[in-house]
Parts: structure tokens; sequence; C-alpha cells
């Protein structure tokens, strides 16, 4: 269902451009500078070992011999937090560079932007999507352990270097963050930033969902539909599986990520992930996992990182198990949101 044109390039077959999926996501790192209540764990037994991290040699080398001979164009940067990982930004530097690759992406808690963001846009990142679900510094505090104020901050050195787009990532809090999806829409809408609304998936250790969490973006729609036009949009920013709306008094793009309440969300997916410990995973909603460390250590396989590839492609489900009482595998951070 996935393959598509195979053809031989000496040896080692490469995809055509028309292959569907063509897009992945690495986390660079399973660590991170803040503690999300819904993404990670408070036991901390679940972090890697540092050398069971892969080296950044070692990501390239999965891009360039496995993701990129399959026909993989776009990348996202993610973790984890990715820009606390020394390194990050050499890797976006050279990804950027190298040809064939269309677009690197970063998705990012915030709080490292305000040093990043002017080297982010000298590396000609082709965007960033920053996590923010509340406005209010204490329910920051209380929803990610740490400190609102270097984020605003580097929301707004980015605007200033000229980043293009900046989302804001607000995962759906029912109870928690409810009253905050007007402030952060108008926030977005004043500061010319695009804001997507993501449900509560039930992918790390820490989260449960149930009633009392669990808020779907098409509640959210008809509430924000009460108050305004929501103009439907064709054009999407970025790769992902948003589904993008203009609120028409505001003038400001609204997104909707509905993993669990979208019964279409899966039709168009067209990317898989790099874990920060080398494993590739087809679906972030599926257990299926392709250790690929052995095609890396002691040294690089570029025929078995192929192979492996072939095989996550062949081997990717055409749905997410979220509905049929999934139960995370391990953290978020590690896979890569
Ligand atoms: N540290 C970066 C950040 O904060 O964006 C990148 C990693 S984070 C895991 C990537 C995205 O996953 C964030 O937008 C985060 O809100 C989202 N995420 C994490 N756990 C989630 C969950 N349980 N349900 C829905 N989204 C989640």
């Amino acid at each position: 269902m996935f393959k598509a044109n195979i053809e031989t390039d000496g040896g080692i077959k490469t995809q055509a451009e028309s292959t569907k999926v063509h897009y992945l996501r690495i986390s660079v790192t399973d660590r991170c500078n803040e503690r999300c209540i819904y993404c990670f764990p408070q036991d901390l037994g679940f972090l890697s070992k540092k050398d069971s991290q892969l080296s950044f040699e070692e990501f390239y080398a999965v891009v360039f011999h496995g993701a990129m001979k399959h026909g993989f164009k776009d990348f996202r940067i993610t973790g984890g937090e990715p820009l606390v990982r020394k390194g990050t930004l050499s890797f976006i530097r050279r990804l950027t560079r190298t040809p064939g690759i269309s677009s690197v992406r970063l998705s990012t808690n915030g709080t490292l932007l305000g040093y990043y963001a002017r080297q982010l846009k000298e590396a000609q990142i082709a965007g960033v999507n920053v996590s923010l679900d509340t406005l209010k510094p204490s329910l920051y505090k209380k929803i990610t352990g740490g400190d609102i104020v270097p984020v605003l901050e580097g929301i707004e050195e980015c605007r200033k270097v000229g980043i293009e787009p900046i989302k804001l990532n607000t995962v759906l809090l029912k109870g928690i963050n409810e009253e905050e999806i007007l402030p952060l829409i108008d926030f977005a809408a004043e500061k010319n930033l695009i804001i997507r609304f993501i449900e509560l998936m039930p992918i790390s250790y820490t989260t449960k969902i149930s009633k009392e969490n669990f808020l779907s973006v098409y509640q959210v729609k008809q509430r924000l539909e009460k108050g305004d036009e929501l103009e439907p949009l064709e054009k999407k920013w970025g790769q992902g599986p948003a589904k993008y709306f203009r609120m028409k008094s505001r003038n400001v793009i609204v997104g909707f990520i509905g993993a669990l309440s979208d019964f279409h969300f899966c039709d168009n997916c067209n990317k898989m992930r790099l874990t920060s410990d080398g494993f590739i995973r087809p679906c972030l909603g599926n257990h299926l996992e392709i250790d690929i460390k052995g095609f890396l250590r002691p040294t690089v396989d570029p025929l078995g990182l192929y192979k492996s590839f072939e095989w996550a492609l062949q081997k990717k489900p055409p749905e997410h198990s979220f509905r049929e009482k999934y139960s995370p595998g391990r953290a978020m951070t590690a896979i890569g949101g």
C-alpha cells in the first residue's frame, strides 16, 4: 500500500517522489527541561542510558541511507526537548544543507528559543511549533512545571527574526485549560501565529484518558462556531494531520488535531518516527518498532538501514490503535511528538 515505483540505483533501491510516506519525525533526545502532566513521567526510570541515544552522526546515517532512499524529504526535529541536546542546531543545519531534503521543522517547548531563534532562522528552519497550553503563569507552572516567561520571549524572538510559520500547540485538558482557549486564540491573532488544538492522546505513562480530562476538538470547534464563523481551509501549514480553519472575525488560523474524535485522522498519514534510541516507529498509536541500532553499530550498514525502512513502510498500520484500549508502551518523549 505504501510502496511505489521502486527503481534501482546502483544496487540500492530508491523510491520515487510519489511515495506516500515522506515525512520523518526524529526524537533527538528523551530528555526534557519541563514536566508536562500529560507527557513526561514523574518516575525518571524510563530515561534511556546516554549511550543508547543515537549520536547525531547516527541520526544522519539513518536519514541519508534509510529515509531519503525511500523518498523521505520532510523532517521534524522533536523530543523530549530537542534544544536541550547539544548539537541539535548543527544537526538541523546539516539536514537543511542536504540536497533532496525539502523541509526541516522543529517542535519545542520554547524555553530556549530566545537563545536559538536567530540561529535557527539562519539554519533555514521551515517553521517552529511551540507548545503552549495556557497564558497564565501559574497554570503554565502547574501543567509544565516550568516558567512561561522565557517561552513568551522565545516566541517574540522567533517573530523578530522572521521564522515562519510559528505554530502554537495546545493540548486540550478538560477542566484545566478550557478557559484558556479563547485567550490563546486572541494571543495568536495579535501575534500573527497559527494555533492548533490537540486532543489528549494515551501516549505516555502519565496519560490516562478519562471523561474528566478529555475534551475533543469537535466540541471545541462547536463552541468556537457559536461566536464566529470558521472557514475551512485547503492549505496545510506543515506536513501533519491538522485540519485548518480561518476564524473570520479574529482573522486567525486555527488547526484541530483530533486523533481520537476524527475518524479520518489516519487517512492521509504521511509520516513515521525515529526514536531517540534508534527504533523506527511507523505509527505513534501502535507499538510496532523496528530496532535499527544493529545497522549503526559498530559500523553503518547502508543496506540494512535501507531494508529497515522498506520493512517499516510495508508494516505501517493503516490506522492507529488509540481507540482499542491502547496502553502506552513507553514514554512519548523518546518516541517524539
Ligand atoms: N518538547 C517539545 C514540545 O514541547 O513541543 C517537543 C516534544 S513534545 C512530546 C511534542 C508535542 O507532543 C507537544 O505539542 C506536546 O504538547 C504533544 N504531546 C505530548 N504528550 C501528549 C499527549 N499525551 N497528548 C497529546 N499531545 C501530546
